[in-house]
């Protein structure tokens, strides 16, 4: 029979998962779907599990100079209230769910699913988040594309859990979130697009460009940014033809039950060309 447990504080936590073979379960909003049963029974876990959703030590933001750091067992409705998070993000997780699968979720669970449509995941690549992985004998700081490394992969280690989210000040002169689901609410992506550019005096000192569903991972790519920085804000637009060829090559999607590849190919790179066309 599985063990259930909910520990006390953050190191009881650590020393379970040090011990012993247990999965993490924080809102559960993704695994209690993954295992669900058929009707009046409970979920079927096949694992020991560890119940952290209420260790308030990890419900938190706080500001600091040039970050904000989140505590993993925030709940995503929280976040959309709170002063200090970041309007990007703010305007993503108002796209996810619903209320009451908000008050829930986490943006712990989003990264840990390592979803390519995991919504959250499309801003955090966008604005080089760190997760802080915990263990009892670590923390472990990583890029976010490092810690996601294929559909449903990371590097999280069976005795680490999720303990923070640290995201650096990303202050920029205009950022685009577009989610294309089924209907408004309640949808996982098909396509998902996050853009964001800074510019002074007419040059692009900043340009930043993730998608979503579109790719085994999120898609974010520092170095066809980088050739579009410096130019001027013309020469952008002029030289649009060729950002889009770069992004065509990258973007490799799957059909599914939501979409197809054509359709999400095509929208993606419409929606690369709205937010570059209309700044
Ligand atoms: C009706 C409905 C609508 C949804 N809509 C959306 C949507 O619009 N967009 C979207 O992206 N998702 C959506 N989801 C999916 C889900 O709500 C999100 O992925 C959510 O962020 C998961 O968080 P959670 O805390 O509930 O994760 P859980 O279900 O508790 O866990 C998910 C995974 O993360 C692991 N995990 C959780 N916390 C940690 C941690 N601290 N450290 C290490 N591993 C951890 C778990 O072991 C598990 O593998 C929806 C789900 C439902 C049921």
């Amino acid at each position: 029979m599985v063990k259930q447990i909910i520990p006390k504080n953050l190191q009881e936590a650590l020393n379970y998962l040090y011990d012993g073979d247990y999965k993490v379960i924080a809102g559960g909003t993704d695994l209690m779907i993954q295992k669900r049963n058929t009707a009046d029974l409970l979920p079927k876990f096949s694992s020991n599990m560890l119940y952290v959703f209420n260790l308030e030590e990890l419900k938190y933001v706080i500001k600091e100079d040039h970050q904000i750091r989140i505590g993993s067992m925030t709940s995503l409705e929280t976040l959309l209230h709170h002063p200090d998070v970041p309007q990007l993000l703010k305007d993503v997780i108002l796209d996810m769910a619903s209320p009451g699968i908000r008050n829930m979720a986490t943006l712990a669970g989003n990264i840990a699913n390592a979803s390519p449509a995991g919504d959250s995941l499309v801003p955090l690549y966008l604005m080089d988040a760190i997760i802080v992985l915990s263990s009892i004998y670590q923390n472990r700081y990583i890029p976010i594309e490092k810690v996601i490394i294929g559909p449903r992969k990371t590097v999280i280690q069976q005795n680490e859990i999720i303990k923070e989210i640290i995201i650096p000040n990303h202050d920029v002169t205009h950022y685009k979130w577009v989610k294309v689901g089924g209907r408004l609410a309640d949808a996982i992506s098909k396509v998902s697009f996050a853009g964001s550019i800074t510019i002074e005096k007419e040059i692009v000192t900043d340009l930043r460009i993730a998608l979503g569903a579109v790719y085994m991972t999120v898609i974010r790519d520092r170095s066809i940014e980088k050739i579009f920085k410096q130019m001027t804000i013309a020469q952008l637009k002029e030289d649009l033809p060729t950002l889009l060829s770069h992004y065509e090559d990258l973007i490799k999607p799957i059909d599914d039950q939501r979409s197809n590849k054509e359709y999400r190919l095509k929208v993606a790179l419409n929606l690369i060309k709205d937010f570059i066309t209309k700044l």
